[in-house]
């Protein structure tokens, strides 16, 4: 039966993946905020397969704009089987040049609005006793990286968030999990130099990065496990073990 699914963050990377992935058997209403035209893009690349997807804007970091986007998606089909939290942004800067806005930015952007968004949600999900909640959080959210500590700090978070709400959601039949990416080939990464990403690769045991197809995979695995709540789920070339 076709699931009615939530992806933050789909207008780009990783996001925009899982959403072509899942469409074909699927409803999938794919949020963005800035890069309207690779939404537009994406709903129209779908329409020439013959799938059809909801694209909508919402900054989840604002409570606002994420009750307005639930409420538009339950009004429509009456119910979100499948939220995965995708959205975040990152930031490369020495621990000491960080400002309480530099900080604010990332920790709205990458953990209030998983808990917004998962908070909006579960408005209509825990009624229904079922449902799916699928966090992207990182390898340095495990791990920890240095010149990033407010994106490690917010994936750490989205880790605590997982575990704790697992507990939570179970007795409503409710799964949590996360997913730690390694380094994926998108636009986040656009930072770092070929050199520096070789360097990377010389450190990753299956010598390469991630793409991200490869996080699709393991969210299509998690939607047909009926026994996987609590858990981070690595997926990381073995770079983490
Ligand atoms: P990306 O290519 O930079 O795309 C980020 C996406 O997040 C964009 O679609 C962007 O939408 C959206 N976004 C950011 N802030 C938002 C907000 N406030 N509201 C709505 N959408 C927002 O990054 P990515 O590599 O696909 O990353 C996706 C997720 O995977 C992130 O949570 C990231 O931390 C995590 N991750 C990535 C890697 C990696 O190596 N790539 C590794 C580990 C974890 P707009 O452009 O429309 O604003």
């Amino acid at each position: 039966m076709k699931k009615v699914i939530l992806v933050t963050g789909a207008s780009r990377g990783i996001g925009n993946n899982i959403v072509r992935s899942l469409a074909n058997n699927n409803i999938v209403i794919a949020n963005y905020n800035k890069s309207v035209e690779q939404a537009i893009k994406l709903k129209e690349d779908m329409q020439e397969k013959q799938v059809d997807i909801d694209i909508i804007k919402a900054d989840v970091s604002n409570r606002e704009e994420v009750n307005s986007m639930v409420s538009t998606i339950i009004e429509k089909y009456g119910k979100i089987d499948v939220l995965i939290n995708n959205a975040g942004i990152s930031q490369y800067k020495l621990f000491t040049d960080i400002s309480d806005e530099d900080w604010d930015i990332v920790m709205n952007n990458n953990l209030k609005s998983v808990f917004i968004t998962t908070q909006e949600v579960l408005k209509s999900m825990i009624p229904r006793k079922e449902g799916l909640i699928i966090n992207i959080s990182s390898v340095w959210g495990v791990t920890g990286a240095a010149m990033e500590v407010a994106y490690s700090t917010s994936k750490a978070g989205i880790i605590g968030l997982t575990k704790s709400l697992a507990k939570e959601l179970g007795p409503s039949n409710i799964r949590v999990n996360a997913i730690a990416p390694g380094i994926i080939n998108t636009e986040m990464n656009n930072k770092f130099s070929k050199e520096e990403i070789d360097n990377i690769k010389e450190e990753i045991p299956l010598e390469r990065i991630g793409e991200p197809g490869e996080i699709s995979k393991c969210i299509k695995w998690l939607m047909e496990d009926n026994y996987t709540t609590g858990q981070v789920i690595s997926i990381n070339g073995g770079w983490n073990i």
